[in-house]
């Protein structure tokens, strides 16, 4: 059975507009405090290069966590397996900027999706490249194939200013010998990832070798293997959503990562990426349209991975 997914879209832009005024921009960071709750954006991006949109589907927002993805991506590929020893691969239960567990489990973050786990991975590809967040804005850029993905400066800059909890994290992970590379260097590089500005065309379009097993499917590219792309949709679906991955695989039943800019992208292994972006949060931190966007779509389309 083909399936329009242009309609679909359409038919969820409709269905979603009552939650637009429900959700709670993030304020944390001043800067991303300004944008209006009101956007709101969807983008399929298929394996055999098609693709569909609707609203805000190629306006750029703060895609912040959704980067963490990106730069996991990039470092197990050049790190391999010994990525597995500074970081974990466990559900944290823990709101996602947590310093709780890191106590009592030695400066191993739960997994690379919550803040620390991150900052590990970031400190990773510190000594991998001259500047870790410009390894990931090039990988994205290439992805994507779009050189004018960029920093949002502003963005960095108000990030790194409110940087208080990131940088404890940062240094409870140096004093347990967890963190390579100076903390100040750490967090500025990890800000200025977080601020790359996408579209959710951009970025299913450059999530989609995570469900064509690690290929690029517009050219060819074997960015990972395919056992390695299965470990990391496991971990989108185990610790993608915050501490509510659960529910949302419940919901969704797809391997997902969330930002709080507001963007979700979620993939639909051997078919397509979708990537939607909404910035009203709900409690856990993710798109409370959004969330329910991808709800919509996997019900109406029968595709998840269950
Ligand atoms: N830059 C944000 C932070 O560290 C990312 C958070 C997120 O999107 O989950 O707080």
């Amino acid at each position: 059975m083909t399936i329009n997914y242009q309609q679909i879209l359409e038919d969820i832009h409709q269905e979603i507009q009552p939650l637009l005024t429900q959700g709670k921009v993030a304020t944390y960071i001043p800067e991303l405090s300004k944008v209006s709750p009101q956007h709101f954006g969807m983008a399929v991006y298929c394996l055999d290069g098609s693709s569909y949109t609707v609203g805000d589907a190629q306006q750029k927002f703060s895609t912040q966590s959704i980067t963490k993805l990106f730069a996991l991506s990039l470092a197990f590929e050049r790190e391999g397996n010994a990525i597995w020893k500074r970081v974990g691969r466990e559900p944290s239960g823990n709101p996602f900027n947590s310093l709780s567990q890191l106590e009592y489990e030695r400066g191993i973050p739960r997994n690379p999706f919550i803040n620390a786990g991150a900052l590990v991975i970031n400190d990773i590809l510190a000594q991998r490249f001259v500047q870790a967040d410009i390894a990931v804005l090039q990988f994205m850029r290439m992805l994507a194939d779009e050189v004018k993905i960029d920093f949002d400066r502003e963005v960095a800059i108000s990030e790194e200013k409110h940087a208080h909890r990131n940088s404890a994290i940062a240094h409870l992970m140096k004093d347990f010998g967890n963190l390579h590379n100076p903390v100040d260097s750490v967090i500025a590089s990890y800000c200025r990832q977080c601020s790359i500005t996408m579209s959710c065309l951009e970025l299913a379009k450059a999530g989609s070798f995570l469900a064509n097993h690690g290929t690029i499917p517009w050219n060819g590219t074997k960015i990972l293997d395919s056992s390695s792309a299965k470990r990391l949709n496991a971990l989108m679906l185990t610790c993608g959503t915050y501490d509510v991955a659960g529910d949302f695989a419940f919901r969704v039943g797809l391997p997902a990562k969330s930002g709080v800019g507001g963007g979700i992208l979620a993939l639909v292994p051997g078919e397509l990426a979708v990537c939607v972006w909404s910035p009203g949060l709900d409690p856990a931190g993710n798109s409370l349209a959004g969330v329910m966007a991808l709800e919509l779509f996997t019900t109406m389309t029968a595709r998840s991975i269950f």
